[in-house]
């Protein structure tokens, strides 16, 4: 019996008056449903705008000295429309004056792109008639920009008892100055997580546009099976690897509790949707294959020495090069003679010359060989530590599409499959890994 629980709507289920009503009517069908996480308006049809895009926008136009004010008359008009639909009575002219004249006296982008959820969380609460509670003042990050769990999970926790039902904006939180800041895009997920566990609720509902998480992407692979149950470390490795529909961050406030994570289509209710938690339910079976994921724009880094095998602390001089220039590490698989580095291009090439003086002044290579646009897909289950010629099938579906390998790695947790190839046949990869491994 769910008797509390905290649902988190994204911006597709928000995304103008009809769908608020719909998120509306799920919310008051079950009384369990007291606190709700709220997006930005998402995109309305497929080359629509984000709110959350516009405001960035605003803020790079008004940093740049360019004229913002069409954008923000965009947002205010797409709000005017959503608030006369509704029939709220909300002062929107109010807030996107407040809004124009931070932008004028200078902002980080942090406070504009929160305004979004801020916004539509106000509106919202009083479509329902319930309170509204500012996430700047429940979710507080410390001075490094992480967030403060304690003091969150307390502040946020007796607020939120203390209330009948709550709306609250997703996506951002405050620093100790008070200032805002946002979390990394999609972060309304983590907000939902924050508050589920502040709330100790029974159940994190995550209401989006498809219906559940599905064993590869939808956008690529034309209808993926739903997956009905899934564990927090399936999840946390698909949505690491670029299965969008859930921040990656988002499964670590609940899974410390023991809350489960029900993703719900709003456009359609009735499904059941993907369950995440910590193992499966006893009468469903460990898939060797639970889904695959993947993402493009990956660099590896490869270093070859003779008799590197016998130089202790190799890998290691190699790796802190990476970490001192703020480069985190993906994969590092490593040969005799050779390791490479798998790195995000983007950071990558921002450090490049920098990272390339160092290995040679400190490690003398033989040659360093680098590999751009490469994609890193991986395939991810818990029964696959005990599920034989795993690999053999992975190398086959993609031997027969005809894709190169160019990089392999098991994680130690046997969990998972990961193989690097070239971009431009990530497509291809994918649809032939489903069919292989899942369809
Ligand atoms: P919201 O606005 O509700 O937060 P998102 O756009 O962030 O929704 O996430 C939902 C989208 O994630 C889906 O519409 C789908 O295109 C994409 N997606 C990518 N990979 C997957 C996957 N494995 N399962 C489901 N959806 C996925
Ligand atoms: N509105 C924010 C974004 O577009 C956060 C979210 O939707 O989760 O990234
Ligand atoms: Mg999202």
């Amino acid at each position: 019996m769910n008797n509390l629980i905290t649902a988190k709507f994204g911006g597709t289920s928000l995304a103008d008056a009809s769908q608020i009503k719909k998120a509306a009517e799920i919310i008051k069908s079950n009384p369990a449903r007291k606190f709700v996480v709220a997006s930005a308006p998402g995109k309305r049809f497929s080359d629509d705008i984000k709110i959350t895009d516009l405001l960035y926008k605003c803020h790079s136009q008004a940093k740049n000295g360019e004229d913002f004010s069409g954008t923000l008359a965009k947002i205010s008009e797409r709000y005017a429309g959503i608030i006369k639909e509704l029939g709220v009575d909300f002062d929107i002219k109010n807030e996107i004056e407040i809004i124009r004249k931070n932008l004028e006296a200078g902002t980080t982008p942090d406070y504009p792109a929160s305004r979004g959820e801020y916004i539509n969380s106000k509106i919202i609460a009083k479509f329902l008639g319930w309170t509204f509670v500012d996430a700047a003042e429940i979710i507080f990050f410390d001075e490094n920009g992480f967030l403060d769990e304690n003091k969150t999970f307390t502040t946020a926790g007796e607020k939120l008892k203390s209330l009948e039902n709550a709306v609250i904006p997703g996506f951002y939180g405050s620093m100790p100055d008070g200032k805002i800041k946002t979390f990394s895009r999609g972060g309304s997920d983590v907000t939902g997580s924050i508050i589920a566990r502040s709330v100790s609720a029974d159940l994190y509902e995550n209401w989006t546009d498809v219906s559940g998480m599905l064993s590869a992407d939808p956008r690529i692979v034309k209808d993926p099976k739903v997956i009905e149950y899934i564990t927090y470390t399936e999840l946390r490795e698909l949505s690491y690897m670029g299965a969008s529909v859930l921040h990656e961050d988002a499964v670590f406030p609940v899974r410390k509790a023991g809350i489960p994570i029900n993703i719900r289509n709003t456009n359609k209710p009735d499904d059941n949707g993907t369950l995440i938690a910590a193992s499966l339910p006893d009468n469903i079976e460990k898939r060797a294959v639970t889904g695959i994921a993947g993402r493009k724009g990956f660099s590896s880094i490869r270093v070859d020495k003779s008799m590197m095998n016998g130089e202790t602390g190799f890998g290691a001089k190699l790796l802190y090069i990476f970490a001192r220039n703020g480069i985190p590490f993906e994969h590092c698989p490593t040969g005799i003679d050779t390791i490479s580095v798998v790195v995000n291009s983007e950071l990558f090439d921002q450090k490049r010359e920098i990272i390339l003086r160092e290995i040679k002044s400190e490690l003398d290579p033989d040659f360093i060989t680098i590999e751009k646009n490469l994609a890193a897909i991986a395939v991810v289950g818990e029964g696959m530590i005990s599920a034989k010629g795993m690999a053999a099938r992975v190398f086959d579906a993609l031997a027969k599409a005809g894709v190169n390998i160019r990089m392999i790695d098991q994680g130690s947790d046997e969990l998972n499959i990961i193989v690097g190839i070239d971009e431009g046949n990530y497509e291809k990869a994918l649809n032939a890994l489903y069919s292989g491994m899942i369809a």
